[in-house]
């Protein structure tokens, strides 16, 4: 593998300024539809709370752009979450009459480290979810443990956890500076789903030093790992830079993000698999290569198979094909 080795320092020294973001408020919410296990779409909460930034340093990460310097204050997760369900309507007494039934508390860190999430505020977190069917928390494997159980024993709610798989490519894995072995996913996956709890990844699609069509590959290889681990649902992330570090790369040719045809290619292999859901991630549609005539409709496809789980009729495109 062709690619420098940064280390956390070096990562942290590339990096462009956070955003400005509050205590008292998410930095974003809202409903979004999701297709559910059964394979209906369903309307979901999906809340990003601004807390204290992950202590480990990926080096594809963007996420601490969006998050506070010190540890998060006692209560401030409560009060974002009464907040923005307000805002969105969503009574926490009764969701259902707003036709939600799932809350993403997504942290942009790990819901299980105390700094991100001071325990202090577990009761009022278990409490404003209670009436809600599921609850989906983020967590790096290395924080897992009774912590998680514990949580589990408080919250009415099915718990299930977001951990990022990122890639099984051996060269890469240890590169992106995660701090995280396959063994070690595995196992905590396994700790997880006997304890009934649900889990979900996130997998990376083309980090750096790989082509195009490798990205496709270890896309889809990374995704078979993770359902033979016992994952339920797999969240695909093209990588997009913007971070300081992907930039560098981007800058000195060894990154470029994944065009719109492969990211159609990852997903149309990862409903085929039929083993759970798999969601392509297209928060940054701009970002992605590819043909101008027919990105949109591509683009169109990609949300249309998120959201039907069943593979939609190929875009004809008579500049590209
Ligand atoms: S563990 Fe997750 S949140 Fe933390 S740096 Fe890595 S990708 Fe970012
Ligand atoms: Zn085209």
């Amino acid at each position: 593998m062709d690619l420098p080795v940064f280390d956390s320092g070096q990562i942290v020294a590339l990096r462009p300024a956070k955003n400005r973001v509050s205590p008292d408020r998410p930095y974003a919410w809202m409903i979004e539809p999701e297709c559910d296990m059964q394979g209906n779409l369903q309307q979901v909460v999906t809340l990003f709370l601004t807390g204290s930034e992950c202590p480990f340093r990926c080096t594809m990460c963007d996420l601490w752009k969006n998050t506070l310097d010190g540890p998060t204050p006692v209560g401030a997760i409560p009060q974002q979450i009464e907040h923005a369900l307000s805002d969105l309507g969503v009574d926490p007494e009764s969701p259902q009459e707003a036709g939600v039934s799932t809350i993403k508390l997504y942290n942009s860190s790990n819901f299980f480290d105390k700094r991100a999430v001071p325990q202090e505020d577990w009761q009022a977190v278990c409490d404003l979810t209670r009436n809600f069917e599921t609850v989906i928390v983020e967590n790096h494997p290395a924080l897992s443990g009774d912590v998680v159980l514990d949580f589990q024993g408080k919250l009415a709610a099915q718990l299930e956890v977001a951990m990022g798989l990122e890639t099984i490519h051996p060269d890469v894995l240890p590169w992106l500076n995660k701090q995280m072995t396959l063994e070690q996913f595995y196992g905590t996956v396994q700790q997880l789903i006997q304890h009934g709890i649900r889990v979900r990844t996130f997998i990376l699609v083309k980090p750096p030093s790989l082509t195009e069509s490798q990205g496709v590959d270890w896309a889809i290889r990374s995704m078979e790992y993770a359902f033979d681990c016992g994952v339920e649902c797999c969240s695909m992330v093209p990588v997009r830079a913007g971070n300081g570090t992907m930039d560098q790369l981007r800058q000195d040719g060894l990154f470029e993000p994944p065009l719109v045809v492969s990211l159609e290619q990852v997903l149309e292999a990862g409903l085929q698999l039929k083993r759970g859901r798999v969601f392509m991630d297209l928060w940054d549609r701009d970002l992605f290569g590819g043909c101008d005539a027919c990105r949109e409709q591509r683009l169109e496809r990609i949300e249309d198979m998120n959201q039907t789980q069943a593979i939609s009729p190929r875009v004809q495109c008579d500049v590209c094909d």
